[in-house]
């Protein structure tokens, strides 16, 4: 059997652009570095496949005992079948020179069925074709298949006492769907194997495919000088809004030709002048009552609930900071941070309540978060039902000034999220010299500290944590400052 050209994955990544399957097999060294973020959705999406293999036990894994032996795997595979094993993990077959792995394979009542594991809560298009070239695999190497279908979570799942995995994952039937796909495929898999053997790098423009269905890995070869054109700071549009006009031509705010469509924010960040409504945001500031508590919470999600009562990708809180400031200008810190390996959420809503005090406004960054986690918290803990609603009544959302633009700077590029207010307004604060230093990194930190027992590592990744949430309340304290600073400027 000659070695396989292309996979699952590379025909997906064909289906998106040419020049991308190009690359990847014969330039993959140019490829863009894989962020800690993807690569935690790649370790999500292998933990979510093997609990999946427990809806079917006693199965037996092909998964290649060295890389890239995959003609082992093809081999072990038809043995097992051949053998009379009725369930089988990462089943590989491979026609055409194209090889695939499907999750689990089954024989029931004599005939196969195919189930392919998705670590999301529903079925995209993408998943769909991914299924129909695992069918036209199977199928084309002699395998009659009853059914493919997918397996994914069904984020209504509310974990009780132990986990349910008939309850957790829904099992959805694509064959109907896949079937209407195979009468291209033998063309597309023809296509894209000539690419793969072509002289020269395809042709290939840069735009809104490069996105979509996935962000392309080789934005960093095909964007080069082009990724820091102007307009891909227009806010309010989306990657894909900015990259249709760039496909239009548009790099500069100076080439937009008519303003009429856009929207009132806009329009202030294509100006690029300050805009300062001293009456709004006096308004603003007068809601205010002392103490002040800034608050600012953390919260990690996972695929696969660990606690009693959570769903699928709920966000849990594990810690906040909280800045008190007193009228007459006293300031003082406080903080909470879940003690590791075991569930947080009760001495999170604990703490939380302990530490607010009663009275006076509590201020945050994006008040549908912080509300959304205060209304979490009462819905797991009902006594604490009165606090919870109290608390939330006395929620301030410092974005508003920012997100109404009654203060803008041109150095905010047209956004209002704390990341780029805080540098427009307070050079001397950043976040950049921080260990961790978004919410994304501060949640799969958490996480990954949960299994670890080097003792200096968790101390070190503790303070870690505190010292970035603390810089956002932080933040926040020093924004409002700013904000009665200007007011009071003639
Ligand atoms: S960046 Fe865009 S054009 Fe370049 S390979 Fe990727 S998808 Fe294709």
């Amino acid at each position: 059997m000659e070695k396989h050209v292309l996979s699952k994955s590379t025909f997906i990544r064909g289906l998106q652009c040419f020049k991308s399957l190009y690359l990847y097999k014969n330039y993959y060294h140019l490829k863009d570095p894989v962020s800690p973020e993807l690569q935690a959705v790649f370790n999500r999406g292998h933990k979510v496949g093997a609990l999946a293999q427990q809806l079917f036990p006693g199965g037996i894994d092909c998964t290649p005992t060295k890389r890239y032996r995959y003609i082992e795997s093809v081999e072990k595979t038809q043995e097992l079948i051949n053998n009379g094993q009725e369930v089988i993990y990462e089943a590989t077959f491979q026609v055409e020179r194209v090889l695939i792995m499907l999750d689990i394979l089954v024989k029931r009542g004599g005939k196969w069925f195919a189930y392919e594991v998705k670590s999301s809560t529903k079925i995209s298009d993408t998943y769909i074709t991914d299924a129909a070239i695992q069918y036209y695999v199977i199928t084309n190497a002699g395998l009659k298949l009853e059914d493919i279908s997918i397996v994914h979570i069904d984020n209504q799942y509310i974990l009780k006492e132990k986990l349910k995995l008939d309850q957790y994952f829904k099992t959805i039937s694509v064959k109907d769907r896949i079937l209407e796909i195979q009468p291209r495929l033998h063309k597309q898999v023809n296509e894209m194997k000539s690419v793969i053997f072509e002289r020269d790098i395809p042709i290939k423009e840069i735009g809104k495919h490069c996105f979509s269905p996935y962000q392309c890995d080789y934005l960093g070869y095909c964007w080069k000088g082009k990724k820091d054109a102007e307009i891909f700071t227009l806010a309010g549009l989306g990657k894909e809004g900015q990259v249709d006009l760039f496909e239009k031509g548009i790099e500069k705010f100076s080439d937009i030709s008519s303003v009429e469509k856009l929207s009132k924010s806009q329009k202030i960040q294509i100006k690029g002048e300050p805009v300062l409504k001293k009456d709004n945001i006096q308004k603003f500031l007068m809601q205010l009552e002392f103490p002040l508590w800034f608050l600012d919470f953390e919260t990690v999600q996972n695929a696969v609930p660990k606690y009693e009562g959570v769903k699928p990708y709920q966000q849990i809180p594990f810690q906040f900071s909280l800045h008190r400031l007193e009228e007459n200008g006293t300031l003082s810190h406080s903080e909470f941070l879940a003690e590791l390996g075991i569930d947080p959420r009760e001495s999170f809503t604990k703490s939380l309540f302990e530490m607010v005090g009663k009275k006076g406004s509590v201020v945050v960054y994006n008040a549908t978060f912080e509300k959304m986690i205060i209304k979490q918290l009462f819905e797991w803990f009902p006594d604490k039902k009165e606090e919870a609603q109290h608390m939330i009544k006395r929620v301030i959302d410092l974005m508003k000034p920012f997100q109404k633009k009654d203060y803008y700077l041109p150095e905010m590029q047209g956004s209002h999220s704390i990341k780029a207010v805080l540098p427009a307004l307070c050079k001397e604060l950043s976040y950049e010299n921080l260990a961790i230093n978004n919410g994304q990194i501060a949640a799969m930190t958490y996480n990954e500290l949960q299994t670890s027992s080097d003792m200096f590592r968790i101390e070190e990744v503790k303070q870690n944590l505190l010292e970035y949430c603390k810089l956002d309340t932080l933040a926040m304290v020093k924004i409002y400052e700013k904000l009665i600073e200007i007011t009071q400027n003639r």
